[in-house]
């Protein structure tokens, strides 16, 4: 991907220009399932979960791709201070990819074959109940206590926090589906687990860690994760928090 075709003027939230402008162009008109923000979920506590989400790393576009690498490679002296030892190729090419092209389950603007490079984290022996399907590995971005470098270097910058972390790991638990004819921005269920398959043993990754399970004790979805759906809907020019509660109020009304 090249800036070239970007406004000189142009504001941008993030790292990812061009990643900001393909969500400007397909998301403005992207469908949102309204019902699904409003099941219950909880934040996730990374003294017990160690950011289990991070155990495959995370696909990423190919501009995502090129910012992290350059970014890891510009920043080594950050990085190091935090304890992370970064290996020299920190993106990969997803040895799954045959298996489970990622485009198909997830949103091609966000993901390609790229992803993050991982390194090995036994969190089966720290985290209760950790899934069988999940490896034994992190993302090389991880922190020891779980927290992201890629987010630490956002702040350390004086960015917005999420300025550096790539698309699918701020929007987490959120899922931007390919949808029919167009994205579908969806908080999955177990109905609608894009990972589920079963017969390569592989049982599903957005409802199998504890942020992307139903809380009895949570919050409605699109609560809990407004500040998500807030700066998604700054990129797009949308206000997808308004737009489901408008639709709710709308719904308990004609009831
Ligand atoms: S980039 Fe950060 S949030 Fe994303 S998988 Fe890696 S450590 Fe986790």
């Amino acid at each position: 991907m090249s800036n070239a075709n970007l406004p000189e003027n142009l504001t941008t939230f993030t790292a990812y220009p061009q990643t900001e402008q393909v969500c400007r162009d397909e998301l403005s008109q992207g469908t949102l399932d309204i019902d699904s923000f409003k099941q219950n979920r909880q934040r996730c506590s990374l003294s017990s979960c160690h950011g289990m989400c991070c155990h495959h790393g995370t696909h990423v576009n190919q501009e995502t791709a090129e910012v992290i690498q350059r970014v890891a490679e510009e920043e080594a002296e950050f990085f190091k201070s935090l304890g992370l030892d970064l290996p020299k190729e920190v993106i990969i090419d997803d040895e799954d990819y045959e298996d489970f092209p990622v485009e198909k389950l997830e949103w091609k603007g966000l993901c390609s074959i790229k992803k993050t490079a991982v390194k090995e984290k036994h969190i089966s022996s720290i985290v209760n109940d950790y899934p069988r399907h999940f490896k034994n590995t992190s993302c090389v971005f991880l922190l020891d206590d779980s927290r992201c470098g890629l987010q630490e270097l956002s702040k350390a910058k004086g960015l917005h926090p999420w300025h550096y972390k790539p698309f699918t790991c701020w929007l987490f638990p959120i899922l931007i589906a390919p949808g029919q004819n167009q994205p579908e921005i969806v908080l999955p269920s177990p109905e609608t687990e894009p990972w589920y398959f079963p017969e390569y043993g592989y049982d599903g990754f957005f409802t199998k860690v504890p942020c992307g399970q139903y809380s009895e004790c949570g919050q409605l979805g699109y609560i809990l994760l407004q500040e998500e759906l807030k700066f998604l809907s700054e990129i797009v020019g949308r206000n997808f928090g308004q737009e489901i509660q408008d639709a709710i109020a709308n719904s308990a009304e004609s009831d």
